[in-house]
This record gives C-alpha cells, sequence and structure tokens, in this order.
C-alpha cells in the first residue's frame, strides 16, 4: 500500500520539491504580482510565496481558501462507508468459495428497481430500506494493509459503501447513523453468521448480487 503515493513522492524530491505534510491551509491570495499562501501546522502558522499555486481541492474548498462565493454549489458525500476487519471471509450458502467471490465487488440490493426506490426515499430525506451498497475485500488485492501477524492468522478487511445516504440525513438526526448501519448489517451479516438461520439464504446471482 502507498506505493503510487511513494512513487510521485521521490519524482517530485529528485525534481527538487520541498514537500510539506500535516499542513493545512488557511488562506491563498492571488494577484498579478504573485501568490502567498498561509498555511498553520503544528508548530505555527507559516506563509509561502510564490508565481503560482497549483490546487488539488474541491472548487468550493479553493473558493474559501480565496476568501470568494462559491461558484458551484457545495457537495454533499452521498455514502456511508463501513469498514470492517475479519477473522476469516464469510462463508457463502451456496459454496462458493469466498476468495473468489470477494475478489470482485458484491452487489447488496443494487438492482435497478431497489437503486430507484432508494434514491427516492433519500430525496424525500428518508434512510433507504432496503439500503443499497457495495462490499469490497480490499486485502485479497493488496495483503500489505494488514499488518504481518495478522495477514498471516488469515485476517481480511471488507468494506461497505452504502449508496444514497445524503449527509443532510444525518444532519440532525443522532440515531440515523446508527440506524444506517443496523440497516447495512441486517442486510448481509446476520445472514452471513447463521448458516442454519430459517430466513431465506442470500442468493449469488450472475452478477454476484444478493437480495
Ligand atoms: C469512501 C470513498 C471510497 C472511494 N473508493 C474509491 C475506489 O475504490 N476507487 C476509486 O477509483 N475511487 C474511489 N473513491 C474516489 C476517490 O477517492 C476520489 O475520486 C479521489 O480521491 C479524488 O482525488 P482528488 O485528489 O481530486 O481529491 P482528494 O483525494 O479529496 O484530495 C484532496 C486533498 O486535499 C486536502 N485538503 C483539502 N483542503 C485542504 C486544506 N485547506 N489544506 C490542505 N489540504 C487540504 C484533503 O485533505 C485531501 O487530501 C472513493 C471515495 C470515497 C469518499
Amino acid at each position: 500500500m502507498g506505493a503510487v503515493t511513494d512513487a510521485l513522492l521521490t519524482a517530485a524530491l529528485s525534481a527538487g520539491a520541498d514537500v510539506r505534510t500535516e499542513a493545512q491551509v488557511t488562506a491563498v491570495e492571488a494577484d498579478e504580482a504573485g501568490t502567498q499562501t498561509t498555511y498553520t501546522t503544528h508548530d505555527g502558522e507559516h506563509s509561502v510565496d510564490s508565481r503560482l499555486v497549483l490546487s488539488g481541492v474541491a472548487p468550493a474548498v479553493l473558493d474559501d481558501l480565496l476568501g470568494r462565493a462559491p461558484a458551484t454549489p457545495r457537495p454533499a458525500g452521498s455514502q456511508l462507508k463501513l469498514n470492517l476487519l475479519v477473522r476469516r471471509l464469510p462463508r457463502w450458502r451456496s459454496g462458493v468459495n469466498p476468495r473468489q467471490a470477494f475478489a470482485g465487488t458484491v452487489h447488496v440490493a443494487e438492482d435497478f428497481s431497489q437503486l430507484e426506490a432508494a434514491y427516492g426515499a433519500a430525496a424525500g430525506g428518508r434512510l433507504p430500506d432496503p439500503m443499497p451498497g457495495e462490499l469490497y475485500c480490499h486485502t485479497l488485492t493488496d495483503p500489505s494493509i494488514l499488518a504481518p501477524d495478522l495477514a498471516e492468522q488469515g485476517y481480511q478487511t471488507l468494506t461497505y459503501f452504502g449508496v444514497h445516504t445524503p449527509a443532510g440525513l444525518f444532519a440532525n438526526d443522532g440515531t440515523a447513523s446508527e440506524q444506517a448501519v443496523d440497516r447495512a448489517l441486517a442486510r448481509w451479516t446476520l445472514t452471513w453468521r447463521s448458516r442454519s438461520a430459517t430466513a431465506s439464504p442470500p442468493t449469488p446471482t450472475a452478477g454476484r448480487a444478493w437480495r
């Protein structure tokens, strides 16, 4: 993990760059004479003059830094992310090898009608039910994400992205995030846990989807 970042850092250093991390830019002033960027680090406020500033932040963030009115509407996040560390990959009732099943994206309640209904619920200010989402096992592709001793013991990570969960749903409701997590877990982990449950088993389809 981090190979691309390391390669970029090496290239920048060899080109003579001075790299500063853990630095929060608080203002950028720009006029025809040049630019001044103000930033804070653990040891206080600093500023640097330059001919140009290249920014990789969202347009609304850059507008804030430049002290100007936003040119575009401020984007709002719309995903719920859950990170899990698991001792082993969940078994599939179908018997499919979990290492194969989790090598790609596992879609949960993501057929068109479910996505459409979830969008409608979220747009109406409600948490979708069922909540569509996706699961990934990043450690199957890149075991270096885990500490070596955990990787040796067979641990894996699972990452879930719930979609159609706009940030506004959580802004004024302290219980909404717990409800969303419960709803996501109810959709998949409970079924995994109990292989003898009477509830209808998840049925992998051609697209590896569970409903
Ligand atoms: C939960 C999640 C999962 C994702 N998974 C995937 C995936 O699996 N595959 C994929 O291709 N894409 C994925 N994406 C999308 C991908 O992460 C983004 O498209 C990509 O990171 C955008 O890159 P960026 O450089 O434009 O912005 P960012 O990665 O957001 O970089 C902007 C940087 O600017 C910094 N910054 C902001 N304001 C300041 C400031 N004032 N001072 C200093 N620094 C500041 C931020 O800290 C941030 O590091 C995912 C996104 C999310 C949110």
